[in-house]
């Protein structure tokens, strides 16, 4: 029987890696990014190993959904008012290096197309 597929991602859901956990539920887990490229830097990550966007099925439309809405909350919860940014890198060619789904949200004290570099 083959392995489940294991990330670096995951390895911080299963906590085998530290990371600094700002939320998380049943469905997904948000940290800090190790990296910021902005003042408020935070992953939103399915538990759900799904790799990359285009991979994810009819069927994780929910969760999909999900991970939108706990975006818009954490950005609710940081204080960062209505200028924010949520990004998905899809593939390598994007900018993709974690193949485990996951959304940037991105956000400046005065959100400046300049300041925020592409994740
Ligand atoms: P991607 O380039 O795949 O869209 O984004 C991956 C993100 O994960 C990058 O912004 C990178 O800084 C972040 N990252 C990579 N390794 C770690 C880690 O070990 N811990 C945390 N918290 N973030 C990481």
């Amino acid at each position: 029987m083959s392995e489940p597929y294991q990330t670096l991602f995951t390895r911080i859901i299963n906590r085998e890696l530290p990371a600094d956990f700002i939320y998380e539920d049943e469905y997904c887990v948000v940290i800090n990014d190790i990296a910021p490229q902005a003042n408020v830097h935070l992953l939103v990550i399915p538990r759900k190993p799904v790799k990359r966007l285009v991979d994810a099925k009819r069927s994780d439309t929910k969760l999909l959904g999900h991970l939108l809405w706990v975006a818009g909350e954490m950005a609710r919860r940081s204080g960062v008012g209505d200028a924010f940014r949520v990004v998905i890198n899809n593939g390598a060619d994007a900018g993709q290096t974690v193949f485990h789904l996951h959304l940037h949200l991105l956000a400046s004290e005065k959100f400046n197309e300049s300041d925020i570099a592409a994740p």
